[in-house]
């Protein structure tokens, strides 16, 4: 019975899943060996470190990976690093095949004057500081202002928002990371403005998430009534599905009866970010209005959440943030999934039958199966993070957080991590 090696590099839903893809075609003519690499100590990609901390239902998927995990000719090895530790070409010719699945890590940037400015910071380095990313650990971000500006009308600058923008006790029953809800306490941030650049109508942000927010407890959430009217009116008689549930729940939101709480979430359309402006850090944004016009909104803290791009691998082809593909297919025995393959877009479900399609295209291309070799042979750190260890971690942080009434604690620094493991 022939049996393949398969690696797949990155222990995100992508990568879990197009695990899951492969134990499913498995036959009595059929078998996988499975081998995760993981840059971190930690696997579960972004249901760690981008699912927002207040949304735990999104990521009890974790309870697929995690049977994906322990399902027989599965390894994890976390820890390693495709490019410092083992390279793509070496993984190429030890194995079936290959399948990249390394996501999209860097934020887009704006392009405009002030954006360097500090007080100016991407979701993608705000995000996996809320929720305890080993690399974003040591940043700080400014909450020492009254003002915070979100661009982008998308999920990620809704999490990033509402983040900000919570009574930060909401976080106590969270995973979010303990450096970041001693800031968040202490954040003097009460405004949160959400900009987009263009209508409601267009807003990419999704209607559960939109349907969510008049359940916010302790923030007021505003919508100005005529945006969403005038939204209404230009999307027309027949809008597509998707449009007119956001719209409506847009509507919702904007007919909101005024609260009076310390914080506010405040959306704005049709404004253009134009420029940064302040003396040695960020002190005010500079937006040009559908009109022409200009807007100017003081705020000490400034966060783009417009996109994602793929992480240029060495080894890899890659064009316009993303790996270079042909419907998942790089090059011989070479395959990619998720949003390095397809760009930073979709739910984690998007991931599970994008996953399957790519799977389906590997295994129609498999040739004889190559010589087994293990991989802890290739690869050059001495501490690998086995599933075993990776279950002593997530038990030592479910245990930490217990007492306090959260899902767990986190540990965020890599020699912490690797301790927990037991190495
Ligand atoms: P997104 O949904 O693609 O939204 C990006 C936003 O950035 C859009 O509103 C876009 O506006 C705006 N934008 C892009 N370039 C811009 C520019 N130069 N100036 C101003 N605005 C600009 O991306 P995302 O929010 O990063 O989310 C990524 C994916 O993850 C999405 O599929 C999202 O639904 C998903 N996600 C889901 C959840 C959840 O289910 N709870 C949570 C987080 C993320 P234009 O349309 O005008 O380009």
């Amino acid at each position: 019975m022939p049996q393949y090696k398969v690696a797949i590099v990155g222990a995100g839903p992508a990568g879990y899943f197009a695990a899951q893809a492969l134990q499913n075609l498995q036959s009595d003519e059929l078998k996988f060996s499975i081998d995760m690499i993981e840059r971190l100590p930690t696997p579960w990609g972004l249901v760690r470190s981008g699912v927002a901390p207040d949304h735990p239902k999104i990521k009890t998927v974790a309870k697929v990976f995690e049977k994906i995990a322990n399902t027989e000719g599965f390894n994890l090895y976390g820890n390693v690093e495709l490019g410092s530790d083992v390279t793509i070409d070496v993984l190429k010719a030890k194995y079936d095949a290959v399948v990249i699945a390394t996501g999209s890590a860097i934020g887009k940037k704006l392009g405009i004057p002030g954006e360097e400015l500090p007080g100016s910071i991407s979701a993608a380095e705000f995000v996996p500081w809320y929720n305890g990313h080993p690399d974003f650990s040591n940043h700080e971000p400014n909450l020492d202002c009254d003002t915070a500006v979100v661009i982008g009308a998308g999920n990620v600058a809704m999490d990033v928002a509402r983040m900000l923008a919570l009574e930060p006790s909401e976080l106590d029953a969270t995973d979010t990371a303990m450096h970041a809800i001693e800031a968040l306490r202490n954040s003097k941030i009460r405004k949160v403005v959400i900009s987009a650049r263009r209508g409601p109508e267009h807003a990419a942000f999704t209607s559960p998430e939109l349907r969510d927010l008049p359940k916010l407890e302790h923030t007021n959430v505003i919508m100005n009534q005529a945006d969403i009217a005038s939204a209404l009116d230009r999307a027309g008689a027949e809008p597509e599905k998707e449009v007119r549930s956001n719209l409506e729940a847009m509507r919702i939101i904007s007919e909101l009866l005024a609260s009076n709480h310390a914080r506010t979430m405040e959306f704005q359309f049709l404004c253009t970010p134009k420029e940064f402006r302040g003396n040695g850090k960020v002190e005010e944004v500079v937006f040009t209005t559908s009109e022409g016009g200009e807007k100017v909104i003081k705020c000490g803290l400034v966060i783009t959440a417009i996109g994602y791009e793929a992480a240029a691998l060495d080894g890899v082809p890659s064009e316009k943030g993303k790996v270079l593909n042909e419907d998942g297919r790089v090059g011989e025995n070479l395959y990619v999934v998720g949003w390095a393959k397809r760009g930073p877009s979709g739910v984690i479900g998007t991931n599970k039958s994008d996953a399957a399609d790519v799977m389906n295209l590997l295994v129609a291309d498999l040739k004889d199966p190559k010589p087994t070799t293990e991989l802890s042979s290739l690869i050059t750190t001495a501490k690998v993070i086995s599933q075993s260890h990776w279950e002593s971690i997530n038990a030592a942080e479910i245990a930490a957080g217990e007492p306090h009434g959260k899902p767990r604690i986190k540990a965020v620094l890599r020699e912490e991590l690797l301790r927990l493991g037991g190495l």
